[in-house]
């Protein structure tokens, strides 16, 4: 059996004020989101967050065949409006990864709003403090953001931070073994894939939903379609290759002249 996570950002409400807090490449709408919502619970799909993932892939818990790992990065005011009442509406679970540093910023959770996805039984993970990619960063900011971020959400929600999702994709091995010093049981990366028993727990793959959205391309992917897989894999590709050859700093730069608002 084979898992696939989704990965979700922004979801902005259906002709609401555009957040200038998103990147339009991966931002969607709430109704594109509840029809996949929808269009999963039809054809009999059950959530899993990370830590049940884990579990599994330890061989300490079963699944349901039909599962998907749903997760939500940056920590926006949406997960709370919107991603969270969508998802108990439909008697699904997310896995929310929060950039310490976010909370309580403009367009971004609260702790008291974090506090109620705990106790809606949303699992929340890390995503580190500062969002920076931490392939660029010294040791000692490595730990800090790791060790910081997963002791302060902790401290804060009072519920242990078991998982950690690798801001803006950036992953190598140095990282990988200090997230592992650092606690945690597992780490979501962006590389597009399924997820079995074999798979490195401390390179989960995820899909990344993304513009043009498409429920039907991102169900052929959940239901292990593999070329869907192909076809977004190609895009990721392209974006991997932009990053290697003009390195972190250009591609963010290039990005945020291609994307207005990213
Ligand atoms: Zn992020």
């Amino acid at each position: 059996m084979r898992i696939v996570a989704l990965t979700f950002h922004d979801v902005i409400a259906d002709n609401g004020k555009i957040s200038p807090h998103s990147d339009e490449f991966y931002r969607i709408t709430a109704s594109e989101f509840e029809k996949l919502l929808s269009q999963l619970r039809k054809l009999g799909y059950q959530t899993a967050n990370s830590r049940q993932f884990r579990a599994w892939q330890e061989g300490k818990a079963t699944l349901p065949e039909r599962t998907v790992v749903l997760t939500f990065d940056d920590g926006y005011t949406s997960h709370f409006d919107i991603v969270a009442p969508l998802l108990v509406r439909y008697r699904f679970s997310g896995t929310f990864f929060i950039p310490v540093d976010l909370v309580e910023q403009s367009g971004h959770v609260t702790w008291q709003q974090l506090r109620k996805l705990v106790f809606l039984g949303m699992e929340i993970g890390s995503h580190g403090m500062s969002h920076e990619p931490l392939t660029t960063l010294s040791r000692e900011q490595l730990e800090a953001e790791l060790v910081d971020s997963k002791r302060i959400l902790e401290e804060r929600l009072g519920s242990p931070v078991h998982s950690l999702a690798a801001p803006r994709g950036f992953w190598n091995q140095p990282v990988a073994d200090a997230v592992k010093r650092a606690g945690y049981e597992a780490a979501w990366v962006s590389e597009i894939g399924t997820n079995g028993h074999d798979t490195q727990p401390l390179a989960l793959r995820r899909v990344v939903v993304r513009r043009p959205f498409s429920v039907e391309h991102v169900v052929a992917m959940v239901e292990g379609w593999q070329p869907a897989f192909w076809w977004a894999a190609n895009q990721q590709l392209l974006i991997k290759a932009l990053k290697r050859v003009l390195g972190v700093y250009w591609y963010e730069q290039l990005k945020r002249r291609l994307v207005p608002n990213a």
